[in-house]
């Protein structure tokens, strides 16, 4: 009785314990500048690493700070290029060159290229 009441708890605690590592590695990969290069980058792969091993997905506004391809900090200068192309944001990892398209809702809602067109999320 004892025992599945203390497995609650924990089950409870260790999804906390992971939530407030998400927050933590995220306040590092926010603020790059003050932390060395090695620190950003090595707490993109731990975020990517910790969220996956508590299965929790980024929270919204983490989502572009790091490649979901080879987990480089995407806050990094010169790591990602945002473009915008019938109306959808079209962010290329400089790193890996992989292509992650964002915004736009669904696809009858996407702007025409030659309209050009901005981001609605
Ligand atoms: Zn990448």
């Amino acid at each position: 009785m004892s025992r599945r009441r203390k497995a609650r708890s924990s089950r409870k605690n260790r999804q906390a314990s992971g939530e407030n590592a998400q927050q933590q590695l995220i306040n590092i990969l926010r603020q790059p500048n003050q932390h060395p290069m090695a620190v950003v980058d090595s707490a993109a792969v731990h975020l990517a690493k910790t969220s996956r091993r508590h299965r929790l997905g980024l929270p919204r506004d983490a989502k572009s700070l790091l490649c979901r391809k080879c987990w480089s900090a995407h806050s990094l200068p010169g790591r990602v290029r945002v473009r915008v192309h019938a109306g959808q944001a079209v962010m290329t990892c400089l790193v890996c060159h992989s292509i992650r398209r964002v915004g736009g809702g669904p696809k009858h809602h996407r702007t025409q290229p030659e309209n050009g067109g901005d981001i609605n999320e």
